[in-house]
């Protein structure tokens, strides 16, 4: 950090910051965590320079010799961690891991049956201003108004109806379980392969906090951040018959040269979930996300499918009278950070939106259990309910700063020493 502070301050003056930032404030955006030293160390590496085009063994590029073994260490640790009999640990992203999957599975104008974006899908799933939504004929499953929960009969239905070529599950809001086995029968009664995007849940996966998608998917992608607490990137498992045409469809179809040092980063990640303690770790995430849960239901804020059973919650505000954009600006103002969100059937736009979204994975890491996520619950209730543009209300919201800051300083997220040495 030395080096980087002789030679840019203004990055270095960035970079401080943003620790600051991470370390005095509540992280509660569901698709986030805190990786280890050891994964910062990985991305902080030389191998950032190498140049890797094609796979361990059959390389375009010379002097691939540490690449390949980082690679066969993080595909190798990718497929025990997850059973998983084939795994490509180079995809960029989440979004390119789908891209990859798309292209393996499917033909440009092929119909594609995924769940819907309001509803709690990503812009991957057939969203009109993604390459999905352009190339593919998107068809768009929901939840049901009743119990907010995926709508199984609407999925069999419109599968039987139009016959994708390929059936997606797996959201980006979405608290509940995803019944895989009952998605891979409509798969096969519809004739269309089933892609488990994994994204969000994957860590809980590896963890044993939440059932595998692997025995019943075609294939599975997911990051290799948000709760697996890995670098960000994609990776993608499959069986081994597609393993050819998932290889080829990420390089040389939608990828050039792989990013060693994420790559590296992943290997440690997966090395770091295969351990006792991640166990502990996912199994305290899902906890901690129904004490977030319940925290809010006790504050007015209807708790989405009436809980979670994983690392995220959605809540309706709409009993408060609050907007979910609102709600978003009054937290920040307290120090908390999280995003808002479109609840199913959301009567505002999604720049507006009803409800907020919030995830337990930065504050497990943390090391807070569910007496903390109370009070969390409680600080968000008082946030969303201040208002900042009366007296009263900025008060209320500096002395929920204060707490907020008194709170993650008993519960530091990274020494500064280890992250910037
Ligand atoms: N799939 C799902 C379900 C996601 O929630 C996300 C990101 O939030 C992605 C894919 C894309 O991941 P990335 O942001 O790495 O492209």
């Amino acid at each position: 950090f030395a080096a980087l502070e002789t030679a840019d301050p203004e990055i270095a003056r960035v970079l401080l910051a943003e620790v600051e930032r991470q370390r005095t404030g509540l992280q509660l955006i569901a698709s986030e965590n805190f990786t280890s030293p050891a994964v910062l160390a990985a991305l902080g590496s030389t191998l950032a320079d190498k140049y890797a085009e094609g796979y361990p063994g059959e390389r375009y590029y010379g002097g691939c010799l540490e690449a390949d073994k980082a690679e066969r260490l993080a595909v190798e640790r990718a497929k025990e961690l997850f059973s998983a009999e084939h795994a490509n640990v180079q995809p960029h992203s989440g979004t390119a891991a789908n891209l990859a999957a798309y292209a393996a599975l499917t033909e440009p104008g092929d119909p594609v049956l995924a769940m819907e974006l309001p509803h709690g899908g990503h812009l991957t799933h057939g969203s009109r201003v993604n390459f999905s939504g352009k190339w593919f004929h998107p068809i768009g499953y929901r939840v049901r108004p009743d119990t907010e929960e995926i709508d199984y009969d609407e999925v069999r239905d419109l599968a039987l109806a139009h016959r994708p070529k390929m059936i997606i599950c797996g959201a980006t809001a979405y608290p509940r379980l995803i019944d895989f086995a009952r998605f891979r029968a409509i798969a096969d009664e519809a004739g269309a392969y089933l892609v488990v995007d994994a994204a969000h849940f994957m860590g809980l996966v590896a963890g044993g906090a939440v059932p595998s998608p692997v025995p019943h998917a075609d294939v599975v992608t997911c990051t290799s951040h948000k709760v697996l607490r890995g670098p960000r990137g994609g990776m993608i498992l499959c069986r081994a018959e597609l393993a050819q045409r998932i290889d080829k469809a990420v390089f040389p179809f939608s990828q050039g040269g792989p990013m060693m040092h994420v790559i590296a980063a992943k290997a440690v990640a997966l090395r770091e979930a295969s351990r006792p303690g991640f166990r502990t770790y996912a199994h305290q995430v899902v906890k901690n996300a129904r004490a977030l849960a319940a925290g809010l239901a006790a504050e007015g804020m209807r708790p989405v499918a009436g809980g979670t059973d994983t690392h995220l919650a959605l809540a309706d505000l709409r009993g408060l009278g609050v907007s979910g954009r609102d709600a978003e600006a009054r937290c920040d103002l307290a120090r908390i950070t999280l995003t808002k969100n479109a609840i199913p059937y959301d009567p505002e736009r999604p720049a507006v939106a009803s409800g907020i979204r919030v995830g337990s994975p930065s504050v497990t890491t943390q090391g807070m259990r569910e007496g903390e996520m109370r009070q969390i619950a409680a600080l968000i209730g008082v946030a969303v309910r201040s208002n900042p543009d009366t007296a009263g209300g900025a008060s209320r919201l500096a002395d929920a700063a204060d707490e907020v800051a008194a709170l993650v300083r008993r519960f530091p997220a990274y020494g500064r020493q280890e992250v910037l040495a």
